[in-house]
């Protein structure tokens, strides 16, 4: 038969409607039965099967047919280099014949009662350059499928790619005999905050389901209403109690978030609404959960994803509502020793809940390396890993998991021989703290004694009893956004004055470097929503801040006057790209320091710097340094826009690398022009806490390393154990490099050969 016969035309519309169908389905199993049903009717022939690759064997298994015999489902099973179902896999190409028993590669499967079949298209299924399945149809006669069919299946194919490598997680899709090995999952996520745990799944807790409340009339609207208000009443006095609790290991502006949610029990708009429906006849749990339901639907409707998360606040306290409402004890949970929380997003109440020492590991299936709850994760050196994607975990409370927060990893009822391995990773983890702990007091320098200082990032938490513990030079980065994000409003002038002071006060008369408000990008505010196409190259960084000067000069006011009498502050701004800019924010601190002297309110000058993470700022560094005192290099940023890549994007990830030669030679550069001009560098971003990089940054002369408390002690141990002529020679080598791999291996190659192999480990 001739391509061109008098096939049926495949369109679009058939296409679509397809995917809708098989984006509705219940289930992985369900949406396979849609496709072979649809795509054999859609293509008139007389068989479709799907092939889905079982990666623990690794094989291709027959998962779903219409044509052949059902019976043979989940038993054809074929390795890449068995059958044409293979040569596809393995070759990633479609495979059209007119007959496919006279292919090389032919296998009889005698299960499937195919040998009637003579025409034969099969498309691979691949997603991020892995094969995952191969899609089948198959005709009794000889036919060799259209070109229009054969783009068709293709395009069937690359959305049900996707489908199965988003399988839902807890489904067990390969039947296993259930043996001592079990049953174990890997999930790739992003890094949230460094570490390696292992411990047990702990789900939000499902004892009352707001959804699952039926209506009722109340016999007694009155006393009705009574229960509900002292059910709020005992649930703001329970916040309180989590607040408390968490006194002493947050800063005041992030146990706010309680009092946000006290608030919103305190507001008459949530009590209110469910006491109407009270007084219309529905009993108190039935009110709450219409109240709960519309309150939360209006923020789940906001295009802003840190709007929606606030839907789940809402959530939160109905359910907390709703355990008072059903029982006169509250629900203690039990919480294992060694607790990993997971959830869509992890609210700062479940942390709190957990009590002191038992809270283990923080995994999320949404959020991103700067999401509150990963700078609180990293804040409190517990393990996290973010971002998962949409899975169904409702099983899996109560299961074993390891969080891999380095590689930004979880492996849900891991394999012995995998909790074997990270078991002595954990161990080896408790001992290079000991060890690096031992360095607290020694100084950081080459072994040819040149002297680096470090510094400390901070956001959240404003308890320095970290850095005197640490022993660090100054505070190399204060995130000045987080108590705007943990707010409902724009923080006043008093507000950040207080906080900025504390700061300041904790470290004096070490220096601390506060970064003025860098939102945008991915850092949103939840009362300032920004809806943009592409919100890294948007309003973010100075670039808002200095057109919203009335915010812009309420900060610049704080930190001015929480400095006097302290003169420790050092002011730095985010995002610089134009002179013009730096320009514009001196002059702006300009004015907010001569209104502070107008109202009698003299404040010193601090120490002016800029950070360099745009790229236009690399070839600016002459020009620049006219207006700052000093640079501060923001790696985590400049690297994803030298690469063009996405810091937060899982499908572009793996692209992201800062030891890509390209970097290296542009902070080379840098660090060089800045000291040609007689300016300080320093670098904040992720780059200054990774042991090989920072040999690297030795290399480039780098003066100031700032990190998270977790990577200081480890850092030193780098510093003390290269000279500086080592280190230009490894960047020397480095800056030959044709790729980041290699770069990586020949770092971790040279922290071996001085004896730092445990840290090539971590
Ligand atoms: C950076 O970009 O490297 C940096 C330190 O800033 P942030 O990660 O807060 O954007
Ligand atoms: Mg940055």
């Amino acid at each position: 038969m001739s391509p061109d016969s008098t096939l049926p035309s495949v369109t679009l519309a058939r296409l679509q409607e397809i995917v809708q169908r098989v984006n509705a389905a219940e289930d992985l199993h369900e949406a396979l039965e849609i496709i072979v049903h649809r795509v054999k009717a859609a293509l008139d022939t007389d068989v479709c099967s799907v092939f889905v690759r079982d990666s623990s064997v690794p094989q291709y298994v027959l998962m779903a047919t219409e044509g052949l015999n059902p019976g043979a489902v989940g038993m054809v099973r074929m390795a890449a280099d068995e059958g044409i179902v293979g040569f596809v896999a393995s070759r990633q190409e479609p495979v059209n014949l007119a007959n496919a028993a006279e292919h090389p590669r032919y296998r009889y499967f005698p299960e499937t009662d195919e040998q009637r079949f003579s025409g034969f298209l099969a498309v691979p299924l691949v997603h991020f350059r892995q094969s995952v399945g191969v899609l089948v149809v198959q005709q009794v006669s000889q036919r060799v499928f259209a070109n229009d069919e054969v783009a068709f299946l293709v395009t069937i194919g690359a959305q049900l790619a996707a489908t199965l490598s988003n399988a839902a997680l807890g489904t067990t899709f390969f039947p296993r005999e259930p043996g001592p090995l079990g049953h174990s999952e890997l999930i790739q996520g992003m890094p949230g905050a460094p570490g390696v745990t292992i411990g047990n799944i702990v789900l939000p807790s499902r004892l009352a389901e707001l959804d699952a409340v039926a209506d009722r009339a109340a016999e007694d609207a009155g006393r009705e209403e009574a229960i509900f208000r002292r059910a709020v009443h005992e649930t703001q006095e329970e916040l309180r109690a989590s607040a408390d609790r968490m006194e002493g290991r947050l800063s005041a502006e992030t146990r706010a978030i309680f009092d946000v949610y006290i608030l919103i029990l305190g507001q008459d708009d949530l009590v209110e609404d469910v006491v109407a429906r009270i007084r219309n006849g529905n009993w108190a749990p039935g009110a709450l959960r219409d109240s709960i339901a519309e309150h939360a639907k209006l923020f789940e409707q906001a295009e802003d994803p840190y709007l929606q998360t606030r839907a789940e606040d809402i959530r939160a306290i109905g359910h907390r509502i709703l355990l008072r409402l059903f029982s006169d004890v509250t629900e203690v949970k039990k919480y294992p020793s060694n607790a990993v929380l997971l959830g869509d997003e992890v609210s700062l109440a479940r942390i709190a809940d957990v009590p002191p020492g038992q809270l283990k590991g923080i995994v999320c299936l949404r959020g991103a390396v700067l999401s509150h709850t990963a700078v609180l994760a990293r804040e409190l050196g517990i393990p996290a890993v973010m971002g998962l994607g949409p899975r169904n975990v409702r099983a899996l409370d109560g299961h074993p998991i390891i969080v891999d927060g380095y590689r930004g990893r979880v492996f849900i009822d891991p394999l012995p021989a995998v909790i074997q391995e990270y078991r002595r990773f954990v161990q080896h983890e408790g001992q290079l703290s000991a060890k690096v702990a031992a360095l607290r007091d020694l100084e950081a320098m080459t072994t040819d004694r040149v002297q680096v200082r470090l510094g400390l990032n901070v956001g959240l938490l404003t308890d320095m009893d970290v850095a005197a513990y640490l022993a660090v030079d100054e505070v190399g980065l204060y995130r000045s956004e987080f108590p705007f994000m943990t707010r409902e409003t724009f923080p006043t002038e008093e507000e950040q004055h207080e906080i900025y002071r504390k700061i300041l006060q904790a470290f004096a008369p070490k220096p601390v470097t506060m970064r003025t408000l860098d939102i945008g990008g991915d850092k949103p505010l939840p009362y300032f929503p920004m809806t943009e196409e592409n919100p890294f190259l948007g309003w973010r960084g100075i670039r808002f801040t200095l057109d919203q000067p009335d915010i812009f000069l309420t900060q610049l006011r704080a930190m001015l006057r929480a400095n006097v009498g302290l003169n420790n502050l050092r002011i730095m701004f985010p995002m610089i790209g134009q002179i013009n800019e730096i320009k514009a924010a001196r002059q702006a601190l300009d004015r907010a320091r001569r209104e502070l002297a107008e109202e009698g309110n003299e404040c010193p000058a601090p120490t002016i710097g800029a950070m360099v993470e745009v790229p236009s700022a690399l070839f600016s560094i002459p020009t620049l340094s006219r207006y700052v005192d000093f640079f501060s290099i923001g790696t985590n940023d400049l690297t994803q826009y030298l690469l063009a890549v996405d810091r937060n994007n899982p499908n572009v990830a793996r692209l992201y690398n800062h030891l890509d030669p390209a970097v290296i030679r542009a902070l080379d550069g840098v660090i060089r022009e800045a000291r040609r001009c007689g300016k300080p560098a320093s670098v904040c971003g992720e780059m200054a806490a990774e042991p090989g990089s920072a040999i690297l940054l030795l290399g480039m002369g780098l003066e100031t390393f700032s990190m998270s408390a977790f990577a200081v002690l480890r850092i030193k141990w780098v510093i003390r154990s290269f000279s500086s002529q080592q280190t230009k020679n490894i960047l020397h080598h480095a800056m030959r490099m044709e790729c980041a791999e290699t770069v990586r291996i020949m770092l971790d190659d040279e922290l071996r050969r001085a004896g730092l192999g445990e840290l090539v480990l971590a």
